[in-house]
């Protein structure tokens, strides 16, 4: 049997980033549930452009994300 002994590259587990479909290598990634990891920059209010983070709470309605004043609207 002849064995194919070319390499194989393994892929490293990479967070694409929702907003910009980039890859995410911040030290820090914000993550919306249920499986939904932003760039830091990239985490704003859909309606409202506000930047979201971790101090405020975010909602996330068909993909797009939400700071509470506008998801409750
Ligand atoms: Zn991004
Ligand atoms: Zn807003």
């Amino acid at each position: 049997m002849n064995t194919d002994t070319q390499p194989v590259k393994k892929k490293r587990r990479a967070s694409l980033c929702v907003g910009c479909g980039g890859q995410i290598h911040d030290q820090f990634i914000l993550r919306v549930a249920p499986d939904l990891e932003w760039h830091a920059s990239c985490l704003k209010c859909a309606d409202c452009s506000q930047y979201l983070d971790e101090t405020c709470t975010c909602f996330v309605r068909e993909g797009k994300t939400y700071c509470k004043r506008d998801y409750v609207r």
